[in-house]
């Protein structure tokens, strides 16, 4: 799969579950898997900020 941010290769396993994270090694960014119409797409994962907003 391409990184959606920087189109570096990411490596997803075939067997990956959806909710699993994983992380480019190019640009660093994670991206969480998710299924649509049976394939696999990478969605942004909400990172965990030091900052909780509040
Ligand atoms: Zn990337």
């Amino acid at each position: 799969m391409n990184c959606p941010d920087c189109d570096g290769n990411i490596n997803v396993p075939a067997d990956a579950s959806v909710g699993e994270i994983v992380s480019c090694p190019d640009c660093g960014a994670d991206f969480e898997i998710s299924k649509k119409d049976g394939s696999i797409e990478l969605k942004k994962a909400e990172t965990v900020g030091e900052d909780w907003g509040e």
